[in-house]
């Protein structure tokens, strides 16, 4: 069967390094009924007839244009990064041959594919292209327009559609995939150099100075990029595109991953924070240091209560410069671990947050049989913000565009002795940020917030503001999971597969298929304006769906209970009846 949607990459020109990442972006999304194509390779364009292509930034002899304006022309959705001026020309835009370097991006505060986005320019870190809308066919809208700074309009368009022939056009004139690359992991001409006036190792939040916008730290930009894209494949295909829902029930808005590094802490303040975490029905993941002060027969009993270990390499072990000794240190820690505990730890940190180059040790933390690196953390100045433009898990990507099996995710909210009088003398001011952030988590992004507390510093000072960070998080009905818990959800929601099966004017079916983990799910359904779920089934058993938009486009969310690996569920979300004047699938 061919999926709904069609990535067409391009491995044969460099320029596309970031076109496969795009898949990346739609699971991330819930959105997994695509297959990506290599025209590079030799691979059909639009064959099969999905029903929306996606084009990621490539340059096109003039047959594939052809051909592609052909499947439009028919009634397909096609969607480009940045569309070269050939093909731009050829659907009716002015070229100014002239761009915005390092340009932001407003979403529009009116267009259904933007509206439910933050109105607040986003940065793209990359030139956007200027176009003008020329003798556009078919009423082009514009989606989001291209700001040279956070106040500066340029009057050109960042993000446009219009109808061509029968089918319709998205275009953004950059390229989304590279966008939230540099968001996510920084600069990379600033691999392992000191940035942020620290002594000592590099960190990857030197990657981020100068270069994260600090006045965008409220809001997840990275996610918010990937909200426009998939409410634009929502907005331009004509058939009802369902996801996954971002976390395991509809009931969860937002969660707290959690993680601990032992930095040496007494068993007395291990039991402190541990007893913090239970008391709000929580679990937590801790790093320990290779002469950790917790008994083996704890980290027993812990485990078996539902919180997870890994280890917590410290590059101050060897006299060497870190960034030469840090890998072998690791690669140890991963053996010791092993044998100590008998099993592999699936999550790590490394003590005082060390980096390597860009993203070098990433390929070391796989080897070593790691899935999820919790590095990225919000340090000083950009202390309780999204510095990498999202909490998110997303799988590495490094500058030349390879991909990694393995989950960066980020580290919102943490104690250490950098933040020590802040959290002593501020705690009710900075407790009022963390419920501001919560609030707009469960609210509006549904951003999950990545949170670390050391035992030490618990123990010591932190404890009214970590204990009040998961008391807000428990009002909001925010889990605080373990890294490991949260890794389990990550991969069981990246591994199934969602397609659509039907869908007419009052039922949408759709079939959830597991992968290799078992556990909860929630399928998000489309429901078009107007109209509301009525009644859901999951494998014809009554389920109550709850009504929910997810940044704009409305959605039932139905949750799904996967017993056995590779097993198929069917989904049905019955709608009301129109109630006039609103847009239907079909
Ligand atoms: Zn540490």
């Amino acid at each position: 069967m061919t999926p709904s949607l069609r990535i067409l990459v391009r491995s044969d020109q460099p320029e596309n390094m970031f076109g496969p990442y795009t898949g990346e972006l739609l699971k991330l999304e819930g959105i997994s009924d695509f297959d990506i194509a290599d025209m590079g390779a030799g691979e059909d364009l639009p064959g099969g007839d999905p029903q929306v292509v996606i084009l990621t930034r490539a340059r096109l002899y003039n047959r594939e244009q052809e051909q592609l304006l052909s499947y439009v022309r028919n009634g397909g959705s096609l969607i480009v990064f940045r569309p070269s001026y050939r093909l731009c020309e050829a659907l009716g835009l002015t070229a100014t041959f002239t761009v915005t370097p390092a340009a932001y991006l407003l979403p529009d505060a009116d267009h259904p594919v933007s509206r439910g986005l933050p109105h607040e320019p986003l940065q793209c870190h990359w030139p956007m292209e200027r176009y003008g809308l020329g003798s556009l066919p078919g009423g082009a809208e514009i989606i989001a327009h291209d700001y040279a700074d956070l106040n500066s309009p340029t009057g050109y368009p960042a993000v446009v559609s219009f109808l061509f022939g029968n089918g319709r056009i998205g275009l953004c004139f950059y390229d989304p995939p590279a966008t939230v690359a540099r968001l996510r992991f920084g600069n990379p001409d600033q691999a392992s150099i000191n940035t942020m006036g620290f002594r000592f190792y590099t960190r990857s939040g030197d990657l981020f100075t100068d270069h994260f916008d600090i006045s965008r730290g409220h809001l997840p930009q990275a996610d918010l990029h990937c909200n426009l894209l998939s409410n634009l494949i929502a907005h331009l295909s004509p058939q009802p595109v369902p996801r996954l829902w971002y976390y395991r029930v509809p009931e969860e808005r937002s969660a707290l991953p959690m993680r601990s590094d032992d930095d040496w802490s007494t068993v007395e303040m291990f039991e402190a924070l541990h007893s913090g975490v239970e008391q709000r029905g929580g679990h937590c993941t801790f790093y320990l240091v290779r002469d950790t002060n917790l008994p083996d027969a704890t980290v027993k009993e812990w485990l078996a209560a539902g919180h997870n270990f890994g280890y917590h390499s410290n590059p101050n072990s060897t006299p060497e410069d870190p960034y030469l000794a840090i890998e072998g240190i690791l690669r140890d820690d991963a053996a010791n671990f092993e044998q100590r505990y008998g099993y592999t730890a699936r999550t790590t940190q490394i003590h005082c947050a060390t980096w390597r180059g860009y993203m070098d040790l990433v390929p070391v933390f796989h080897d070593i049989g790691l899935r999820m690196a919790v590095t990225y953390g919000s340090h000083l100045k950009t202390y309780g913000t999204y510095m990498c433009g999202s909490s998110r898990p997303l799988k590495f990507i490094n500058e030349f565009g390879r991909i990694m099996d393995i989950f960066q995710q980020t580290t919102v909210i943490y104690d250490d002795a950098s933040v020590q009088k802040m959290l002593t003398e501020e705690v009710d001011t900075e407790l009022e940020k963390v419920a501001r952030t919560l609030d707009n988590a469960v609210n509006l992004t549904y951003s999950p917030i990545g949170f670390q507390s050391h035992p030490v510093s618990y123990f010591t000072y932190s404890a009214p503001y970590i204990g009040g960070c998961m008391d807000l998080a428990q009002e909001r009905g925010v889990p605080v999971l373990s890294m490991d818990e949260w890794l389990e959800f990550t991969q069981r929601r990246y591994e199934a597969d969602l397609t659509l099966s039907s869908a007419d004017g009052s039922s949408i079916e759709c079939d959830l298929t597991a992968g290799s983990l078992s556990g909860p799910l929630t399928v998000a359904v489309p429901v078009p304006e107007g109209r509301i779920p009525t009644a859901a089934t999951v494998d014809g058993q009554s389920v109550e769906p709850t009504l929910r938009s997810i940044l704009g486009p409305r959605y039932a969310l139905v949750p799904v209970e996967l017993q056995a690996p590779g097993e198929l569920r069917r989904i049905t979300v019955h709608i009301s009846a129109e109630q006039g004047g609103s847009q239907d699938y079909g």
